[in-house]
């Protein structure tokens, strides 16, 4: 029996890799109960959302049902509904439908969404990846223009064939690595009526180097990849506006185009601002190092919903691990706290960051003295290391007949147009039927 004398309620918001990782720890433990709630009912694979949207991956690769990853522990209670509100006095959360769950310990792992930093047009225009929702949307988008183009080829002088990428860290170069492959190797196959050779993939960025974290030698490596493939880098440029139709450079060179591809950089999501509590860069919830919210020790925030401090008192970066080992962190001193322990600093273990820069390339910085690796030997660690991170079984079996699909077969696997989102452009009008899916808000910009 623990020093509450009864099963302690653990409310935990977002499915993700920091509130999943808490609630499966959690789980082992007789003393908890733990509801987890998501406004979603899978758990999504970020960092392989880029090759959902070009048609490498399947949608089962990238998402997993959370009640089936959850359902050997009964003392879980999965809830698919979205949280509007959560006050941290009473460890309390509302949902849309006014429905309020309350526990001992309120857990906070809602994760990010896109930030727009208040750029002109980009909330209704651009196509953000950071959902599965938005991955969809894009492949559509890019297999559309293809479609449409194969029909009129006038179409590629007014931009069909002209993508931009807005944001030169990971997922911007990722995503711009994955594209130039998918045109070159399997678009110029697929449509051989079509002047494939004039698509073009501007990659935007304000700052003069790409993947920004990384060493030098990988900014160096990462710009010459993509510049073989035919990307064309346009670094140390601001944008200032995307139109349904044109992105607006702060150099004033205007691109036409139908596919402005937001990877310009993130935010917390917008539960973050109404829990009235600390909010720092990104409007993430500043935390303590043991990862609870100053002045209320019985709540948590975690992942890319908080800024959590590291050795050197600055945030750690949003990234898998750190969300996956901040969700076991808390699970552990939630499970001394109710032991009679005492809580203790959240101690994160480095093992590096990677980025794939299309077929066989890739660059990566290992551990925290950041051993540099790129090339072939990069790629088939990120391979390894994405499918250990895959929560399934067979999610990592899928995605290894996919990934070899492509890679073997020169053919996209996924390559289905899925017409759900209304995505289907009016060329003549300079504006879309499925301009008005909604994007998240941009709310604060830094
Ligand atoms: C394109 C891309 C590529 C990336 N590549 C890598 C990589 O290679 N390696 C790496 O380590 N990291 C990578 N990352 C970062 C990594 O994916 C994130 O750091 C990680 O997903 C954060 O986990 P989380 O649990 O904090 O948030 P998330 O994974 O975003 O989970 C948050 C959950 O909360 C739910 N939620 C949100 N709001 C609400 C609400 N109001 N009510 C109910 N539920 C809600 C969401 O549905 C979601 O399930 C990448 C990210 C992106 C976007």
């Amino acid at each position: 029996m623990n020093i509450y004398g009864s099963k302690v309620h653990v409310v935990i918001v977002g499915g993700g890799f920091a509130g999943l990782a808490c609630a499966r720890k959690l789980a082992k433990s007789d003393d908890v109960r733990v509801t987890l709630i998501d406004k979603n009912n899978y758990h999504q694979f970020q960092p392989l959302l880029y090759q959902l949207a070009t048609a490498e991956l399947g949608t089962g690769d990238v998402a997993t049902s959370i009640r089936q990853s959850l359902r050997r522990h009964s003392n879980i209670d999965v809830k698919m509904v979205e949280v509007t509100a959560a006050d941290p006095r009473t460890r309390t959360v509302t949902t849309r439908e006014g429905e309020s769950y309350q526990g001992d310990f309120l857990v906070l792992a809602a994760g990010s969404q896109a930030n727009f930093f208040g750029t002109a047009g980009a909330e209704q225009s651009a196509f953000p990846l950071y959902s599965l929702e938005e991955a969809q949307r894009l492949r559509s988008r890019i297999l559309t223009v293809f479609e449409d183009a194969d029909r009129d080829p006038k179409l590629v002088k007014q931009g069909a064939l002209n993508f931009v990428v807005v944001g030169g860290g990971a997922t911007g170069t990722e995503i711009a690595g994955a594209l130039a492959d998918m045109i070159n190797v399997t678009m110029t196959t697929e449509y051989p009526d079509l002047a494939v050779k004039h698509a073009r993939i501007s990659l935007v960025d304000h700052g003069h180097a790409l993947l920004g974290p990384f060493p030098v030698k990988a900014h160096d490596y990462a710009a010459r990849t993509l510049q073989q493939k035919g990307v064309q880098l346009r670094l140390g440029v601001e944008v200032k506006e995307v139109a349904s139709d044109h992105v607006l450079l702060s150099d004033g060179t205007s691109i036409q185009t139908r596919t402005a591809v937001w990877a310009g950089g993130l935010m917390a999501s917008p539960l973050a601002a109404s829990a009235g509590l600390p909010q720092g860069h990104g409007g993430r919830i500043a935390v303590r190092p043991d990862l609870t919210v100053e002045g209320f020790p019985c709540v948590y925030a975690l992942g890319d919903f908080a800024n959590i401090p590291g050795p050197d008192g600055q945030p750690l970066p949003q990234l898998g691990s750190v969300a996956q080992q901040s969700g076991e962190w808390t699970a552990k001193n939630i499970l001394a706290e109710i032991a009679g322990e005492t809580r203790t600093p959240f101690d994160y273990h480095d093992k590096g960051i990677m980025a794939m820069i299309g077929r066989d390339a890739a660059v990566a910085a290992v551990g925290k003295k950041r051993h540099e690796l790129d090339g072939p030997i990069a790629f088939a660690a990120w391979l390894g290391v994405h499918a250990l991170l895959m929560s399934g079984v067979r999610e990592r079996i899928e995605a290894f007949i996919d990934w070899a699909w492509s890679y073997f077969g020169r053919s996209r696997p996924i390559q289905v147009l899925d017409r759900s989102d209304g995505g289907r452009i009016d060329w003549d009008a300079g504006s879309e039927s499925g301009s008005t899916v909604a994007s998240p808000a941009a709310k604060t910009a830094h």
